[in-house]
C-alpha cells in the first residue's frame, strides 16, 4: 500500500470553508458536530486515511455501497481498462461491456427478471420501476410502506415513508398510499384493482433495520398475483449479498415483478443502478424504446465496474461471509445490549445490515461522536435517528470487526458514564 499521507499540503480549513460556502453549510456543520473533522484522502478495504495520515475504520461502507470495500483491485482494474479504451458510449453503437453486465446479472437475478435498464442511483432505479408499473398495468395507484426509504427524487420520495423529507415538497406525486410495514391485513386492505404496484424493501434499511414477519413477502406476492398489481422489491440496500443471501427476497422464496438495485452494484468504484423486470412486463418499454432513457445512465465505465463487482461478489462468496460475520456481530451486540438495557432497547439485523436501537436519539448521537473520537465511521439510519447502523464492507476481516465492536463497547460505556453523571 502506498503511503496514505498526501504528497502535498491539503488545507483542511479551506476544504471546510468551501463546503460551507459552496455546498451546504448545514452539512458541513453536521459532519463537524458528529466529530468528523478530517478530510479524507485515500482508502483501501475497510480503512480510510485523512490528509493528516490518521486511519479510520469504516463501519458505514458509504451507506451500504462498499460491499467489496474501498477501491477493490479487480473493480478498479476493470474500470481503468475501460477508461483507457472507451469510458462513455456513442449511444448509437452497441457496447460489449454493457451487454455482458446485463446478461450476467440476468442469470443471477431471482425469478424471471431478464430485462433491465441501467442508471446511476437508487432513486433513479425506483423512478424507473414506478413508471414501468404504471405503464404495464395502466393503473394509477402505488402502495408503499410507512417508514420506507426509496430515494429523494419526486417519485421515489412519494413512495418513501418519512414525513420530514416529504412534507416540505408537497404536493408529491398523486395516488400513493402508505400502510404499516409488516402488516399483511393493512396491505390487503390497501391494494385493489386500481393498484399498479406494491413497493417494499425486503428489510427496511433506513427505517432502522426493520425485519418483517416471515410470511409478509409471500403474502404480498400472493396479494399482487390475485389483484394484478406488480410487486416491486427495492433491494438497493439489501441486494448483492448484504443480508446473507445474494438478494434478501431469496430467503422468503419470493421473486418480485420488478427489482431495484444500486449502491453495491457499482463495486464501490462507480455510481451504477438498475431496475429489472420480466420480458412480459418489459414489452411495454420495447414498443417505444425511447420512452424511458438516460444520456449517461449505463455508461460503459460504470458497467465495467458493475461486471467486475458481481463477479467478485460471487468469487468471494460475500453473501455467505456477510451471514457468518453478521451472526458473530449480532451475538456480541446482544451482550452489549444486555449490559446497557437503559441505553440500548434492541439489536436486530440480518447479515451485515445491523441496527442498534437506542432509547434516545441523543444517546445514539453521543455514541456516534464517541466512535468518531476513536476514528470509527458510523451513522444512524436516515428514517430513524434512534438507530445506529453497523453496515461495514462485506469483506471486513474478523480482526477489523472486533476492532469496531470493541470501539463501540467503549463508546457506549462513555455515553453511559455521561448519562449517569447527568442524572446525578
Ligand atoms: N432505496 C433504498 C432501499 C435505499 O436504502 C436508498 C438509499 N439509502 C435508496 C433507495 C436511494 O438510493 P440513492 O441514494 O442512490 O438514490
Amino acid at each position: 500500500m502506498a503511503d496514505p499521507k498526501p504528497s502535498r499540503e491539503v488545507d483542511a480549513a479551506r476544504v471546510f470553508a468551501a463546503y460551507r460556502d459552496h455546498i451546504n453549510a448545514g452539512l458541513a456543520s453536521l459532519c463537524k458536530f458528529m466529530g468528523f473533522e478530517g478530510v479524507e484522502w485515500r482508502a483501501e478495504g475497510c480503512k480510510i486515511w485523512d490528509t493528516e495520515g490518521r486511519e479510520y475504520l469504516d463501519l458505514l461502507a458509504g451507506f451500504g455501497t462498499l460491499a467489496l470495500g474501498h477501491r477493490p483491485p479487480a473493480v478498479a482494474a476493470a474500470v481503468r481498462e475501460q477508461l483507457d479504451r472507451m469510458p462513455l458510449a456513442s449511444r448509437v453503437l452497441l457496447d460489449e461491456t454493457v451487454a455482458d453486465l446485463a446478461a450476467e446479472l440476468a442469470e443471477m437475478l431471482p425469478g424471471d427478471l431478464q430485462k433491465m435498464f441501467f442508471c446511476h442511483s437508487g432513486t433513479e432505479a425506483v423512478e424507473g420501476a414506478l413508471k414501468l408499473a404504471r405503464l404495464h398495468t395502466g393503473r394509477p395507484k402505488i402502495v408503499a410502506a410507512e417508514n420506507g426509504f426509496h430515494g429523494k427524487t419526486l417519485g421515489s420520495l412519494s413512495a418513501s415513508g418519512r414525513e420530514v423529507y416529504k412534507q416540505p415538497f408537497a404536493p408529491l406525486v398523486p395516488e400513493f398510499s402508505h400502510v404499516p410495514f409488516g402488516d399483511v391485513e393493512a396491505l390487503a386492505a390497501a391494494v385493489d384493482e386500481e393498484t399498479a404496484a406494491v413497493i417494499l424493501e425486503p428489510i427496511q434499511g433506513e427505517g432502522g433495520v426493520i425485519i418483517p414477519p416471515d410470511d409478509y413477502l409471500p403474502a404480498a406476492r400472493e396479494l399482487c398475483d390475485r389483484t394484478g398489481a406488480l410487486l416491486i422489491l427495492d433491494e438497493v440496500q439489501t441486494g448483492l449479498g448484504r443480508t446473507g443471501t445474494m438478494f434478501a427476497c431469496e430467503r422468503s422464496g419470493v421473486a418480485p415483478d420488478i427489482i431495484c438495485l444500486a449502491k453495491a452494484l457499482g463495486g464501490g468504484v462507480m455510481p451504477l443502478g438498475a431496475f429489472a423486470g420480466s420480458p412480459e412486463i418489459w414489452a411495454a418499454l420495447e414498443e417505444n424504446p425511447l420512452l424511458h432513457s438516460s444520456t449517461l445512465g449505463g455508461n460503459p465505465l460504470a458497467c465495467a465496474a458493475g461486471l467486475a463487482a458481481i463477479r467478485e461478489i460471487k468469487r468471494l462468496d460475500l453473501p455467505a461471509r456477510a451471514g457468518e460475520m453478521g451472526e458473530k456481530a449480532l451475538a456480541e451486540l446482544d451482550d452489549l445490549r444486555a449490559a446497557h438495557p437503559n441505553l440500548i432497547s434492541q439489536v436486530r439485523g440480518r447479515g451485515l445490515l445491523i441496527g442498534i436501537q437506542f432509547t434516545d436519539a441523543d444517546i445514539a448521537g453521543l455514541v456516534i461522536a464517541a466512535l468518531a473520537q476513536r476514528r470509527v465511521i458510523a451513522a444512524y439510519t436516515l428514517n430513524n435517528p434512534l438507530v445506529l447502523r453497523i453496515e461495514p464492507p462485506l469483506i471486513i476481516t474478523e480482526s477489523e470487526l472486533e476492532q469496531g465492536l470493541s470501539a463501540l463497547r467503549e463508546a457506549v460505556a462513555q455515553a453511559a458514564e455521561l448519562v449517569s453523571s447527568l442524572e446525578e
